[in-house]
């Protein structure tokens, strides 16, 4: 399986934005800091597994379903 790593790429006072490194994926997500929640903007490569951390935020194979 693919791993690829994310990255934080902006952020607001609730909420983290994470892209994909990798060119032919672009998966980008949106995570909530107050409270747990992932919104998928991209979907991306779906058989990738996705990971990445920022501060205290981490997240680790980010499932659209
Ligand atoms: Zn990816």
């Amino acid at each position: 399986m693919n791993v690829h790593r994310m990255i934080c790429e902006g952020e607001n006072a609730a909420e983290v934005l994470f892209v994909c490194t990798d060119d032919q994926c672009g998966r980008r997500v949106v995570l909530g800091k107050s409270r747990p929640k992932i919104v998928v903007i991209d979907d991306g490569e779906l058989g990738a597994s996705h990971i990445g951390s920022m501060g205290g935020v981490f997240i680790e194979d980010v499932d659209a379903a």
